[in-house]
């Protein structure tokens, strides 16, 4: 029954999921087919295009884009486990935010040890959860601040902390955490923790949330640890 369960709650965020997504690939679609319409109908000067032509490309780019971003966490997973190490992700997704961290007066401090950190796992979808984790913090923090990223490693687990001293949240926006299209920000896709909380599961790890309004909030995403055979 427990994993009758399982399984349905999964279709269930699969299938939202794929309703976003469709619902945001329509732009850049609606875009290309706009351009290669007109195109078809008016001989325009070559110049022009050109311009059209370049125009399509970067809405191809953008729809590319948006497939990386979310669906890469869709992808068929059985038999594609493999052994990663956390640390060297980890290290890698501070790199690639630290610039987007810089830009908002926001300093990321890390503790991660150098000791194995080995888990059952896929890297890409691990950087994509964490990722979406290390934006949400630094978008807490309108004003700058302190981003504190830490590892820990257990006998049986490996654990990320992410914590920041953001505008925090209420029981009630707790609750609805990796509900779709659930966001607070203006210019929010609230897909963000969705797909989090999708790869986690996937790698049979957990995710604990602790927040208080106007003091910050703690992320730590739990994985089992692999133990060397
Ligand atoms: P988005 O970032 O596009 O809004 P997410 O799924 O990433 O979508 O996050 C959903 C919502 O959860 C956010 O809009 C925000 O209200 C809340 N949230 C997530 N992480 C944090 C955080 N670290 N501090 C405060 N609120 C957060
Ligand atoms: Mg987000």
């Amino acid at each position: 029954l427990y994993q009758s369960l399982m399984r349905h709650e999964k279709m269930e965020t699969v299938s939202h999921f794929a309703a976003a997504v469709s619902h945001e690939l329509r732009n850049p679609l609606q875009s290309v087919k706009g351009f290669v319409q007109l195109l078809q109908e008016y001989e325009y000067p070559r110049a022009k295009q050109l311009e059209f032509q370049q125009t399509i490309l970067e809405e191809i780019k953008v729809a590319e884009d948006l497939i990386d971003d979310y669906l890469v966490y869709a992808k068929p997973i059985y038999g594609e486990l493999k052994r990663i190490e956390v640390e060297p992700e980890l290290s890698h997704v501070i790199k690639i935010m630290t610039p987007y961290a810089n830009a908002r007066n926001v300093e990321i401090l890390v503790q991660a040890g150098d000791s194995s950190s080995p888990i059952m796992g896929d890297s890409q979808k691990l950087h994509q959860a964490l990722v979406n984790v290390i934006r949400n913090g630094i978008e807490a923090m309108p004003d700058g601040g302190r981003l504190g990223v830490e590892l820990e490693t257990s006998a049986q687990s490996i654990c990320v902390h992410i914590t920041d001293e953001g505008v925090g949240m209420t029981k009630e926006q707790l609750k609805r955490l990796g509900e779709p299209y659930f966001s607070n920000k203006s210019k929010g896709t609230g897909l963000g923790l969705m797909v989090t909380y999708s790869i986690v599961n996937q790698m049979g790890g957990e995710i604990e949330v602790e927040s208080e309004v106007g003091k910050g909030t703690k992320f730590t995403l739990e994985f089992p640890k692999l133990l060397d055979a």
